[in-house]
């Protein structure tokens, strides 16, 4: 069963999109079968992956509506091992429909139920908000990663997001785990950097996650051209992260023993 990480922070622009198709491209490199759905109406994630509206057919629009399955919503990509379902919001009424069907946060985790099987790892890209959609991707992940961009109002975000995981796990009855806090757009040697990280290892020193990415250029290009940077610049600092990312978090699911997965990953903030 493939393992589904939702990656959210209720902050704007800390990288959670640039992370979620990077790192699902990075699994797929490394031989994981992957599929990322995008659920942030904006459609970020279909556009850095090369989606334009007459690319896309049925999206995740479509499936939350019952008009088509889910299956027909997965489209492939360059990569061959990573397959991709678009949020496809074309429209404010869209938008409201899409939103008014989240309410149900069952929805996403019986629709992946199935269509997950073939897949290794499933990644969620959220939008910057705590309620709809980022509400129905907890409720279908198995963890969450947390995507931080230096500075004090990502902390205040990771507080947030932290405290609302406490009452989705009571409401939904399910332990979902943390897969880890990823800095983002790090500068060594700032001190918006380095006060970050500091209170950072001071709260959660047990999430925080070895691999950082900086600040790189070519992933802001990458998604300019609609590719993930592994297929861009693979030489790139920005793909490089991304790579040592998903080798870091595979290595770390690889070493907690099968039946103690879940409970090994829940409720160790602090
Ligand atoms: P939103 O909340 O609006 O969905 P987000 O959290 O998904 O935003 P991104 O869209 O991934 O954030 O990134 C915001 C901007 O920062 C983009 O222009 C992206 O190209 C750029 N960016 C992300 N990560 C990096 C990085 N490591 N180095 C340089 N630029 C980056
Ligand atoms: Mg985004």
């Amino acid at each position: 069963m493939a393992h589904t990480i939702a990656v959210a922070l209720p902050k704007g622009g800390v990288g959670k999109t640039t992370t979620a198709v990077n790192l699902a491209a990075s699994f797929a490199v490394e031989g994981q079968r992957t599929l990322l759905v995008d659920l942030d109406p904006i459609g970020s994630a279909g556009a850095s992956l090369g989606f334009t509206a007459s690319t896309v057919g049925a999206g995740l629009y479509e499936a939350f509506n019952f008009v088509t399955n889910f299956g027909a919503a997965i489209h492939h990509t360059e990569l061959p091992l990573l397959d991709f379902v678009p949020c496809n919001v074309t429209s404010l009424q869209r938008e409201d429909r899409i939103l008014r069907l989240a309410d149900n946060r069952t929805l996403l985790r019986n629709l992946l139920r199935p269509a997950a099987q073939p897949y290794d790892c499933v990644l969620l890209d959220c939008p910057p908000a705590l309620r709809g959609l980022t509400t129905t991707a907890l409720a279908a992940a198995d963890a969450i990663l947390l995507p931080v961009r230096p500075g004090l109002f990502s902390l205040d975000a990771v507080d947030k997001l932290f405290t609302y995981l406490d009452w989705m796990r009571e409401v939904t009855n399910r332990p979902i785990g943390v897969e880890g806090i990823l800095i983002t757009m790090h500068e060594p040697r700032t001190r918006v950097s380095d006060i970050t990280l500091r209170e950072l290892a001071a709260k959660y020193r047990h999430h925080l996650l070895t691999t950082m990415i900086p600040r790189s250029t070519a992933l802001g290009e990458a998604s300019f051209y609609g590719k993930p940077a592994v297929l861009y610049e693979a030489r790139s600092q920005g793909a490089d992260a991304y790579r040592t990312l998903a080798r870091e978090l595979l290595s770390r699911r690889a070493e907690i023993p099968l039946h103690a997965g879940i409970l090994e990953r829940f409720g160790t903030e602090g």
